[in-house]
């Protein structure tokens, strides 16, 4: 797995519920005319508010042979990655004079990563002695040993993953998680019934046969291999939990201690070398995300011939190194990549390498990026819309009817102690630690650097380990255009490349931006109560502040939401309410709160609508939609309109919508929550 599978493990325990981050191209705003005939200028909205409204834009958009859709977040983010281009390029110009530590880093990871031959010579770099220690085990649990040694180093992992991420008991500690498997593919992915989604399973198999053969095997050994350790990896993930259940802290948090492992992993897992490697004792607490899985990967690395865990091994390491070490690797992953998105083209190589740099080192980039590009005026404007909303929120749920006093009362403490982040941070995590990079002309290699920029992390993450968590630390860099509530922090945070047009603008009106930077505003503050968020309290701590009738009633008004979200589906793609039942949730209570701040200050209401609408406008290729579908925690552009708005009463007011129109939902089937 890679880190930013595991990082994203990480912000599943942190739970940081994420929107949506995506790639494509550029476009104007829309500005909403003074005055609108509406069925003159939107023909239908009646009938699809989504399509309607959206129309002049998706006559304009056509979806880049490159990507797998467009949209707004998309748009912005390609603007963003030309603009990151060149701080890449010019830092490599001056990375080997510059005192500056993000140029340098920076700078040494462009002038490495482009340089072909060397990476081609190169091989797997200083990861190559794990891949001689692997080859050299004669057991499973020497082949596990050598595994863990990888992943204290650099945080990858195939059985065996550690990491540290705050409690959810006690948000200001860290605690060890752990990783039990590498799946290759969820499980839903694994065990798909969608065409699309198995031809994207037949394409992952394909891949990583190409790996091996990249690494010397012949075609035949490469196949053979990797039909062994896909099978295992299908069968393993029948053990691990739903996607829908990731976020749910009643299956997530199990606590353990470390003599715990030792019992389920046996002989397999040589427990001594972890206490050793990872700095911990018998009596530590580690948590268990998934358990069913965990104790799956103990008998499948007890029972299997050690040959097959030395190939999964290897499977998930060629798989993590793949874009980092020759050219010929990241051909075959970027071939790949076009193929299981459906997409006409590949991208360059050089934007291909900008985006894998923005990935590893983002607060390096971000901190180049926030001194070039960013301007803190709108700060003030967004931290006011932040008051109002959480005003209104406060009257909100005291006017609720299905919840009793005293969990209103907690209720109004956690919505009192939300804070927001606005565009950048004040601290840096890069100014904890050192980095140790090399510019080629000292010998370096991007495979290298890049582990160099790894271990950095890992040793800082270990050595702070019992040090309280700083909560001062973004989990996202700035340049990220997205915005997301923290749970173990209780905060919402609203990066700097979000607040752009068509989210925020000085000069739009404040329909628009209300009906944009708005909405996600509100529907960050609303994850603090959706279904997970409401499993912790104002403090950022898993506990149960709920009366037990109300957290009955919580749970049946969230059943109506999984009903009213299963009932619909894009283009035959069924959503899944389940899984996307906390977004459902979060759309739902920010279209109440944006529409009772809009009544409050006399705006027309329809426009607040429009520019919703226009803010989830996007065109998605068939092969990301059932991959969407089937992994994304948010529902469609089109649902998460249409559907929304269609449970919105102030919708139908605002338009005169009747039993009629296609937009139409019974009074009694519209889900209320917040
Ligand atoms: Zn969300």
């Amino acid at each position: 797995m890679t880190t930013s599978t595991m990082n994203k493990a990480v912000a599943s325990a942190l739970a940081a519920v994420m929107l949506v981050i995506g790639a494509g191209c550029g476009m104007q705003q829309q500005s909403a005319p003074a005055a609108v005939n509406w069925e003159e200028q939107y023909p239908g909205y009646k009938t699809d508010f989504y399509e309607a409204v959206n129309k002049a834009q998706f006559d304009e958009w056509e979806i880049p042979d490159s990507d797998p859709s467009i949209g707004h977040f998309m748009t912005l983010e390609l603007e963003n990655n030309q603009r990151l281009l060149k701080i890449m390029k010019d830092a490599a110009q001056s990375a080997g004079t510059t005192n500056d530590r993000d140029t340098a880093v920076v700078g040494a990871l462009w002038a490495t990563g482009s340089d072909i031959e060397a990476r081609n010579a190169g091989g797997f770099g200083k990861a190559q002695r794990f891949i001689d220690a692997i080859d050299a085990a004669r057991t499973t649990r020497e082949a596990i040993k050598a595994s863990i040694d990888f992943n204290r180093m650099y945080g990858y992992y195939s059985f065996f993953g550690m990491w540290l991420a705050p409690d959810s008991a006690d948000g200001s500690r860290k605690v060890h998680y752990l990783a039990p498997a590498d799946l290759g593919l969820t499980k839903e992915e694994w065990h798909s019934s969608i065409e699309e989604t198995k031809t994207r399973v037949k394409l992952y198999e394909e891949l990583m046969a190409q790996l091996w053969v990249e690494s010397g095997a012949s075609a035949e050994e490469a196949a053979a291999k990797v039909s062994s350790v896909t099978k295992a990896m299908r069968d393993l993930s029948g053990s691990a939990l739903d996607q829908a259940d990731v976020y749910n802290a009643e299956k997530t948090y199990n606590v353990h201690a470390m003599a715990d492992l030792e019992a389920v992993y046996g002989e397999a897992v040589p427990m001594d070398h972890v206490y050793k490697a990872y700095g911990v004792g018998p009596e530590d607490t580690v948590v268990i995300e998934d358990e069913g899985l965990w104790k799956a990967a103990a008998k499948f690395l007890n029972e299997a011939d050690p040959q097959l865990v030395k190939d999964y091994i290897k499977t998930c390491l060629f798989s993590d190194l793949s874009t980092m070490n020759t050219y010929d690797a990241f051909r075959k992953v970027s071939e790949n990549h076009r193929k299981r998105l459906g997409l006409e083209e590949e991208k360059s190589f050089e934007q291909n390498l900008a985006g894998q740099i923005n990935n590893r080192v983002p607060f390096q980039c971000g901190r180049l990026y926030a001194n070039a590009y960013y301007d803190p005026k709108a700060e003030a404007d967004i931290q006011s819309m932040v008051d109002d909303f959480l005003t209104v929120y406060a009257k909100r749920i005291n006017g609720l009817e299905w919840m009793s006093a005293s969990t209103k009362k907690e209720a109004l403490a956690k919505l009192d102690a939300i804070t927001a982040q606005i565009g950048i941070p004040d601290v840096w995590p890069q100014d904890q630690y050192e980095i140790e990079v090399k510019m080629p002309e000292e010998g370096g290699l991007y495979i290298d650097n890049v582990l160099a920029v790894q271990q950095a992390e890992r040793e800082y993450e270990f050595a702070t380990k019992d040090e309280p968590v700083d909560k001062t630390l973004w989990s996202d860099a700035p340049q990220t255009i997205n915005a997301f509530y923290d749970l173990s922090c209780n905060n919402i945070t609203l990066l700097a490349g979000i607040l752009n047009s068509p989210f925020y603008s000085g000069d739009a009106t404040e329909e628009e931006n209300l009906g944009g930077i708005g909405m996600i505003i509100a529907h960050e503050i609303t994850h603090a109560f959706d279904s997970s968020g409401s499993q912790y309290d104002s403090n950022g701590n898993l506990r149960n502040w709920w009366a037990q009738d109300d957290a009955k009633k919580f749970e049946e008004l969230g059943q109506s939401v999984v009903e009213y979200y299963s009932a619909q589906s894009v283009r035959g793609m069924q959503v899944d309410g389940q899984l996307t039942l906390g977004e459902n949730i979060a759309d739902l209570g920010a279209l109440a709160c944006v529409s009772a701040v809009a009544k409050q200050r006399g705006l027309d209401l329809r426009k607040v609508y429009a520019a919703y609408a226009n803010l989830w406008a996007e065109e998605v290729r068939d092969e990301y939609l059932a991959n969407l579908v089937t992994t994304d925690s948010h529902a469609p552009g089109k649902v998460r309109v249409n559907a929304a708005l269609s449970a919105t009463d102030d919708f139908y007011d605002a338009f005169g919508i009747t039993e009629q129109d296609a937009m139409y939902v019974a009074p009694e089937d519209r889900p209320h929550i917040w």
